[in-house]
């Protein structure tokens, strides 16, 4: 049986009811064993959680797959309702969220506020454009008024999502949103550390409307259940490592299943000379240090332009060295805590690696116990060596290196001198010079005059990563068509020659000069 936390252990909004209740929404067994889920600002389990087992998943994907097409068959206009509701309801409940947000991952709460406004965004987005993004839609057919041809956008039927705990409820349900409305059921696998997030904003769903079947959550160990969810599932959605992304990819070709990939960066700023040095010393950091780092498009690199680097760098490391962590359940905290012993760990052994290799850190470098077991003070490094761990792979913590470059044209070399290509930054005074510059960048988004929000923000356009940081997009018309199937039914009007003796003599003369005539129309080409 799971154990419930001591209500002395919560945040006020928060019961132990509240948890009872959660693992109920889990599909697990009764005699399910339990993982403990940590608290990071204090380090203890404050509970435990039920560990699926991959009869659950197929237990899960069978009970999704039989409330498909209920769900598919009540149409646009019900289903847009369902998000509707839910997008008051996140905005109404706020407040419990961001306490449980915090609890299970130890952000600050201005990180997790992000979330809420980015799932309700993500919903009206979504709920206000489905219908036209997926509207069937006549194509032009093979021979002008002796064939058309029309497009349907069908529900591909189960989705998997597969999601990292850095952003739970964002990377959790946004893409579930899309799935959902285009007429899919989802089984949901959210991170070991953050089961709850996930689980407390399926039931907000639920209280819009969305039918139980339609969306199940499995919880536990990724390696345990990631196959045999990928093994009955009609799409996987995964958000997460480069390194876990490979192997998904691998299952999903071995089972001949649609994926998208949300990987890793590593992720660069250029800061030209023509900037007012104060605001982009403010936009810098919230590129680097949001979420403590714990953010696929936040930045590692900084590269900033000679003849302002003396100032901008003077400038940024102080306003650094003065971000204080904290662990309020309130807003105006710059910082949280890193999630977990292991990620500070690694944020540890880059710091040390590039101290071997001969970095100066400029400001931070050290855990600050003091104010929480996992958290790690915002660094700046400089004179790190190209082969150095933090100069290459991502260290998903507040450790930014900072050098200064003689042109713009360095600053697009450096910045594309990586594995990654998911988001890059651009702070200049002019919007022109630096448009050009993104057209340079390797990378899915490039955000100019701000950190990344403006990119993530941006729910109509495509958003995803090229090179190593993954496959396929989320948001926009890409983000909801990976959830369907693409059907095409086209209709013979006649064709001017007999399908099985092909054509006379004249026929294939008449077909030929009207193929060299059709070339000349533009209306028809
Ligand atoms: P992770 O890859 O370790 O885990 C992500 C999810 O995959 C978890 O639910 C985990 O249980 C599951 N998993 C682990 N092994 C698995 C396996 N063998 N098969 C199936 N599932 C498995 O990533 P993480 O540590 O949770 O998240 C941090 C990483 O995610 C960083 O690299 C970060 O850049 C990346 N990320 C990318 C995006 C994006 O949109 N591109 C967004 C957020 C995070």
């Amino acid at each position: 049986m799971p154990e419930l936390p001591d209500a002395g252990s919560l945040p006020a909004r928060l019961t132990p009811r509240d948890f009872d209740h959660w693992n109920d929404l889990v599909t697990a067994s009764d005699d399910a064993a339990d993982r403990e889920v940590v608290a990071p600002y204090t380090g203890d389990a404050f509970c435990t959680a039920p560990e699926s087992t991959p009869d659950d998943v197929a237990t899960a994907v069978a009970d999704a797959d039989a409330a498909q097409s209920r769900w598919a068959d009540r149409g646009f206009d019900a289903r847009t309702d369902v998000l509707e509701r839910f997008h008051d309801l996140v905005l109404d409940r706020r407040e419990e969220l961001l306490d449980l947000m915090q609890l299970e991952t130890g952000k600050a709460r201005g990180d997790a506020y992000e979330e809420v406004m980015d799932v309700a965004m993500t919903s009206r987005y979504y709920a206000t454009r489905v219908a036209d993004q997926l509207a069937s839609e006549r194509r032009r057919g093979a021979l002008p008024l002796l064939s058309t041809a029309r497009v349907h956008y069908d529900p591909v039927g189960v989705v998997g999502i597969i999601a990292p705990w850095n952003y739970p409820l964002t990377l959790a349900v946004g893409d579930a949103l899309p799935a959902l409305l285009a007429g899919n059921s989802v089984v949901l696998k959210p991170a070991e550390e953050t089961p709850y997030t996930a689980l407390a904003t399926v039931e907000l769903l639920r209280e819009a409307g969305l039918p139980h079947d339609a969306f199940q959550v499995v919880t536990g160990d990724g390696a345990t259940l990631g196959d045999p969810l990928i093994e009955r599932v009609d799409y996987v959605s995964f958000t997460g490592s480069t390194a876990v992304g490979r192997k998904i990819a691998a299952k999903a070709g071995e089972e001949l299943v649609d994926c998208s990939l949300e990987l890793g960066g590593k992720n660069p700023v250029y800061v030209r000379p023509d900037v007012d040095v104060d605001t982009a010393v403010d936009r810098a950091i919230g590129a680097c240090y949001t979420n403590a780092g714990q953010l696929c498009i936040s930045a590692e690199r900084l590269y900033v332009h000679e003849d302002v680097y003396d100032e901008f760098s003077r400038r940024f490391v102080d306003a650094v060295a003065d971000l204080e962590p904290g662990t309020e359940y309130a807003y105006g905290v710059p910082v949280g805590s890193l999630i977990s012993e292991s990620q500070l760990e690694r944020v540890e052994a880059h710091v040390e690696d590039a101290r071997d290799h001969g970095a100066t850190v400029e400001t931070g470098g050290r855990v600050r116990d003091d104010v929480g077991p996992y958290f790690y003070a915002p660094t700046v490094l400089t004179d790190l060596p190209r082969d150095a761990t933090a100069a290459c792979e991502e260290t998903f913590g507040p450790v930014v290196n900072m050098e200064p470059v003689a042109s713009d044209a360095e600053a697009v070399r450096k910045a594309n001198d990586t594995d990654y290509g998911l988001h890059a930054c651009i702070l200049s005074g002019d919007v022109d010079v630096a448009r050009a510059i993104a057209r340079d960048i390797d990378a899915g988004t490039i955000s100019i005059n701000d950190g990344y929000v403006t990119s993530w923000a941006a729910h109509d356009a495509p958003m995803g990563g090229m090179k190593d940081s993954g496959l396929g997009r989320r948001h926009g018309e890409d983000g909801v068509v990976r959830f369907t199937e693409k059907k095409a039914v086209s209709t013979s009007r006649g064709l001017p020659f007999d399908p099985v003796t092909g054509p006379t003599d004249l026929e294939a003369k008449v077909l030929a000069a009207g193929l060299k005539l059709w070339r000349h129309v533009p209306f028809l080409r």
